[in-house]
């Protein structure tokens, strides 16, 4: 793994810290719907606050696309975050310049101040270094809490690290060692589940995971073009038939690597694409020509679970059916929380997420019991094809 230093390695004390965090929050009607992201970082600016540092917030907020504009302000984000975290959150109208200097000389040890969104200024994208030196200005040291924005190379998620001394925030920090012990360093067996719509999606981050784990479980709408790849019928089913070579390229690929592609036996059918649509289980040899395939079958569940009891690291990204729309979460949802229970029972190491992922397993009542569920989207996905991440390797010491 990249190795990074952490607030261990640092005395923020008196220091003005430069915390880059993920506070891009979901908004509907003018109010913050999902406080998540807030709260992951919560710990991080508690902790250097605690412990004497000035803490200098900086994020990003939509897609202004370099220009600033009142929608995608975020002063609302710092009455949220105020409220959260108990204390005062003092904020400044522009990230860099007059109004960031003013607040920042105005703040005493231990103050939170957050700057306006990184993205008004064309040099965040472009990682401009005159950008960087620009916000570096306004820090003794760099501490980076967005794992979510670590695929991106921009100058306040990489630039700013080559700039300023660097570390790892606490919720960096245990996004990369979960991350670490589920596919850099795991204890095998490794059974990874990948679900969801469609494998042109998934490519690359099939061919790592074939490449890493003993056991590849292939569900949902995936699943189809590799059944279909295998000369089963699937009727109506979503089916990329475009990609059926690849789809066997990816079992021979696996057959080399000593990895076990599991299908399901049995698939749940229906004529509609609708919640509460009448449903019935055959096996993937008895697909009608007007069934579509939306979940898998209980011989399918059965084998994943008999196949997690014997594993030690499980890595899951993608549904195994429509799970929006029940029943089509069936196989989901008892998948989700056999893994749970397992972890529970400390018997598994359980780390999911990539888009879905998240709902589902909340939906099926288990995200809780995971040891660790990312909800960092892109970056996640980006991890589970092998890709480095620019803001951690530029964390890298
Ligand atoms: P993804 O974003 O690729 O993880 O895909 C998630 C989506 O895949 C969800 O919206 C599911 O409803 C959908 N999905 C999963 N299985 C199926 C299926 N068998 N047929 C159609 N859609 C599916």
């Amino acid at each position: 793994m990249t190795s990074f230093k952490t607030l261990d390695d640092v005395n923020v004390h008196g220091k003005r810290v430069l915390l880059r965090v993920d506070l891009n929050v979901p908004m509907e009607d003018g109010r913050i719907s999902d406080t998540t992201r807030i709260e992951r970082v919560l710990p991080t600016i508690i902790e250097i606050a605690d412990k004497g540092g000035k803490v200098v917030l900086l994020s990003h907020f939509g897609r202004p696309k370099g220009a600033r504009n009142e929608e995608d302000s975020l002063r609302p984000v710092a009455a949220a975050l105020e409220e959260l975290l108990k204390r005062p959150v003092a904020f400044a109208d522009d990230c860099v310049g007059a109004p960031a200097a003013q607040a920042i000389a105005a703040m005493k040890d231990g103050d939170v101040l957050l700057l306006e969104n990184t993205r008004f200024h064309k040099g965040e994208e472009k990682n401009d270094s005159v950008f960087v030196d620009e916000l570096a200005k306004s820090g003794d040291i760099f501490v980076n809490d967005a794992f979510s924005a670590a695929h991106r190379a921009h100058a306040s998620t990489e630039g700013l690290a080559h700039k300023l001394p660097a570390f790892a925030g606490r919720a960096m920090q245990a996004e990369l060692e979960a991350l670490e012990k589920a596919l850099g360093s795991p204890q095998h067996p490794v059974l990874a589940v990948v679900g969801g719509a469609k494998i042109s999606t998934k490519l690359d981050l099939l061919a790592n995971l074939v490449a890493k784990v003993d056991y590849l479980v292939i569900g949902g709408g995936m699943a189809n073009t590799f059944l279909a790849a295998q000369g089963k019928a699937v009727g109506k089913s979503l089916c990329e038939s475009a990609l059926l070579d690849t789809a066997r390229a990816i079992i021979e690929e696996a057959k080399t690597a000593g990895c076990q592609i599991v299908l399901p036996e049995d698939v749940t059918v229906a004529k509609k694409f609708e919640a509460h649509a009448p449903a019935l289980f055959v096996t993937v040899d008895h697909v009608g020509a007007d069934d579509m395939i939306l979940d898998v079958g209980p011989k399918a569940v059965a084998h994943v679970e008999s196949l997690l009891a014997k594993t030690k690291t499980l890595v899951w990204n993608g549904p195994f059916g429509a799970f929006e729309l029940p029943p089509f979460d069936e196989g989901t949802n008892a998948v989700a929380q056999t893994a749970a229970r397992l972890t529970r029972e400390g018997k598994l190491l359980s780390v999911a997420g990539g888009g879905d992922t998240v709902s589902a397993l909340n939906q099926a009542g288990a995200a809780a019991d995971f040891t660790y569920v990312s909800t960092a989207g892109g970056a996640f996905l980006e991890w589970l094809e092998g890709k480095e991440l620019p803001g951690v390797a530029a964390l890298a010491g």
